[in-house]
């Protein structure tokens, strides 16, 4: 992909600032917690946020290097270009958009939705409305589930953690929760409406590629084609068979990889985003 002008300040950089350890946040704040939606990870989100566990040490206060300093341009520019390609997708809608706030850190941090570690990948957090990256994350794309690791599923993911932003703008995660909360749904019922959300959010990545294509023409050959991969590599299938050997349907909670490809070029080629309504779709 091409790099663009913008970048945005909505960016909250916190490597190399030291900490991580000694902050941790305990199972007390657990009625306090709002589950953040983890972008890989299966299961109940909040088990991880609030297990307060200490695998990850503390981190020493350092100067980033050159490489880590291009990186926080790459994300500032992502955010931005996020930022301008919803802020028209909800004035076209007669909506008005507040961006969301991304916070890059390693080993731990907090988060409005407790404590945020490294190893549960990168997620969105809608207490305080910020999507939470840990970079080695995208190392472990390539290295563990076998995703070709490019700038442009970079942005892939970090627009899929947009869509989870715009579904909390929308009201969408609110009624999720709601469902969630009232306990007349089975677990089984409780994992088809992660699926559609998250395959809703896969929609929303596509819708922002193709709108931030229009406007940018920032889009090489093969950039899609890596966001794919990594769909395909992050799809429940694909991580299922790595981990536990065997697939499990009922225990999905982001779709296929069949699926999160199909929704995610859905959001492509529509460009509408009244193509994405992934409840009807899966939930009849
Ligand atoms: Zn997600």
């Amino acid at each position: 992909m091409r790099w663009t002008e913008d970048r945005s300040e909505n960016v909250d950089d916190r490597r190399g600032s030291g900490g991580g350890g000694g902050m941790l946040v305990g199972g007390g704040l657990g009625s306090l917690i709002i589950a953040a939606i983890v972008f890989f990870l299966g299961g109940d989100p909040s088990a991880i946020l609030n297990s307060g566990a200490t695998s990850s040490a503390p981190t020493e206060q350092r100067d980033l290097t050159k490489e880590e300093l291009q990186l926080r341009e790459f994300v500032q520019m992502i955010t931005a270009e996020n930022e301008q390609t919803w802020t028209k997708i909800f004035s076209e809608n007669g909506m008005e958009y507040s961006p969301a706030k991304v916070v890059m850190f390693e080993g731990m941090t907090q988060s409005g939705c407790g404590t945020a570690q490294a190893a549960m990948g990168p997620f969105y957090c809608p207490a305080d409305q910020a999507i939470y990256m840990d970079m080695s994350f995208f190392a472990e794309l390539q290295n563990r589930f076998g995703a070709q690791v490019t700038e442009f599923s970079v942005a892939y993911v970090m627009a899929h953690e947009m869509g989870h932003h715009v579904q909390n703008a929308l009201g969408t995660l609110q009624k999720t929760d709601q469902l969630r909360r009232s306990g007349q749904y089975s677990e089984t019922e409780m994992n088809r409406v992660s699926v559609a959300t998250e395959l809703q959010a896969d929609f929303y990545a596509g819708l922002w590629a193709k709108y931030t294509e229009n406007r940018e023409k920032f889009l090489e050959p093969g950039d899609l084609e890596a966001a794919m991969s990594a769909a395909e590599a992050v799809g429940d299938d694909n991580i299922q068979k790595r981990s536990q050997g065997y697939v499990n349907q009922e225990g999905f909670t982001h779709g296929s990889s069949a699926q999160r490809k199909e929704w995610f070029m859905k959001g492509y080629n529509t460009g509408d985003i009244r193509q994405g309504d992934t409840f009807n779709a899966l939930l009849k």
